[in-house]
């Protein structure tokens, strides 16, 4: 049988890979799941064309890190500070949590995020109550089509046994799980750890925790440096005793000191930053330029749908417009010699390239480049939110939202078509999460937000 070739036609391509460049029009052909050429008028027969004309074409958006099992809870905690968030979220919802709950939160929000124009996801996944979440969560990840890191987390039932300087170790289970889910590389779906970070257990639980994620040869994805937990150089002791790595994403990082972002950046560690939520919440202030001034390009993650939105749109909008505020007031009370101010390209490559990296996939993903996966969004131009078109990288990130995204391809597979999602029964999926959410707030006797 031969090969199926799709071919984007006509459209302003945006590949963000420098040796490329972008084009105002070009073509992509895609050959089975990965992308094989780009150019300008590609001379190619025996392919389906699809119209890219009236569209920006370039790499979906990459969250690293969100807690998709919340997504039956979309907005429940808008105005939540983070021990509001612990209490309400963590306390009392998530231990009444079902299997079926969690299968529901993760479809709900991995197709959601989908629709909003993001093709690959670590779904930070600390809902781990029994087994059977377990199997729930993966199974929905791999019914979204999403390309996802499943990131095994703990379970959810007890905040003060698991969280607070906690002695209880990391479950075995996620052997179980790698065996299982993962003995093949060829899939869109790959495992890695979510241990609590330092600030959250006994230091030789950190250890043992770390060591695990290093026996099963998988990525660590850690919480550090959040509200005053960071402040007591939990993470620098790790750093000391040689157990920080390149395998690390460091999610938030706000309240480190300057010795322990160093040693993050020393040790070819990367960085989410959520900066929504952390400056609403209370993590304190996204360490943007502190991780630009030590060389490291942060990732970008919506982290909780509880409180902030699930596009990657808002998430770069808001890194920008705070380092810009940031160095802007410096600049307005005389400094001089200020760091340079980031564009709308740096937060796009932010939003791509950089979330590649931090989960190791950008030898797969992240650019539009031959060879790689064809993991592939289409925005529209014509609406009349953004029209007429002047900056092709300046109206993505100023001017576009979800409605925007025309067309989303993942591994060439066709996940939304024509601004709407394709082959998903929404209708179920609508039940599942009112019934799911129904249950869960009950059960939890969880007050919802007075209106
Ligand atoms: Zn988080």
């Amino acid at each position: 049988m031969s090969i199926e070739r799709i071919l984007l036609k006509g459209g302003c391509v945006l590949t963000l890979d420098p040796d490329i460049g972008n084009y105002r029009t070009a073509d992509v052909l895609i050959e089975g799941s990965k992308i094989t050429s780009i150019g300008p008028r590609l001379k190619v027969s025996d392919a389906e064309v699809i119209d890219a004309s009236d569209m920006i074409v370039m790499p979906g958006f990459i969250d690293t890190h969100r807690h998709i099992w919340e997504g039956i809870l979309k907005n429940i905690a808008p105005d939540a500070l983070l021990e509001e968030y612990f209490r309400d979220i963590l306390g009392s919802l998530a231990p009444v949590y079902r299997p079926q709950d969690a299968y529901a939160g993760n479809l709900v929000s991995a197709l959601g995020a989908i629709d909003a124009g993001v093709t690959t996801l670590l779904d930070w996944s600390h809902i781990q109550n029994t087994p059977e979440h377990t199997d729930a969560a993966i199974s929905a990840l791999q019914e979204s089509g999403l390309r996802s890191t499943f990131a095994y987390g703990t379970p959810n039932l007890d905040m003060a046994a698991w969280w607070h300087n906690s002695s209880l170790k990391h479950p075995d289970d996620v052997k179980r799980v790698a065996k299982r889910y993962f003995s093949s590389g060829d899939q869109l779906l790959t495992l890695a750890l979510a241990p609590r970070g330092p600030e959250f257990t006994t230091f030789d639980v950190s250890k043992h925790d770390w060591q695990l994620a290093r026996d099963v040869g998988i990525r660590i994805s850690v919480h550090v440096g959040v509200g005053m937990a960071g402040k007591h150089f939990k993470l620098g002791e790790m750093g000391k005793a040689g157990l920080l790595g390149p395998d690390t994403t460091y999610i938030h990082c706000c309240t480190l000191s300057d010795e322990e972002l160093q040693m993050i950046a020393d040790t070819g560690g990367t960085v989410s930053i959520a900066s929504p939520v952390e400056m609403q919440m209370g993590h304190g202030l996204p360490p943007i330029q502190r991780c630009l001034d030590r060389g490291m390009r942060p990732s970008l993650s919506v982290d909780v749908e509880t409180t902030v939105s699930g596009d990657l749109f808002a998430q770069m909008r808001s890194v920008l417009t705070l380092q810009r505020a940031q160095i802007n007031e410096k600049r307005l009370a005389g400094e001089t010699n200020l760091p340079a101010i980031l564009t709308s390209r740096d937060v796009m490559e932010f939003a791509t390239i950089e979330g590649a990296r931090a989960m190791g996939l950008d030898h797969i993903c992240g650019t539009l480049t031959p060879g790689k996966e064809a993991d592939i969004i289409m925005l529209r131009t014509d609406r009349i939110n953004v029209l007429p078109i002047n900056d092709p990288i300046g109206v993505v990130v100023r001017g576009m939202d979800s409605s925007n995204v025309d067309s989303v391809f993942i591994a060439a597979k066709a996940k939304k078509r024509r601004g709407q999602l394709v082959d998903v029964d929404l209708a179920r999926v609508r039940r599942l999460a009112y019934e799911s959410r129904d249950y869960v707030v009950s059960k939890a006797g969880f007050t919802m937000p007075a209106i």
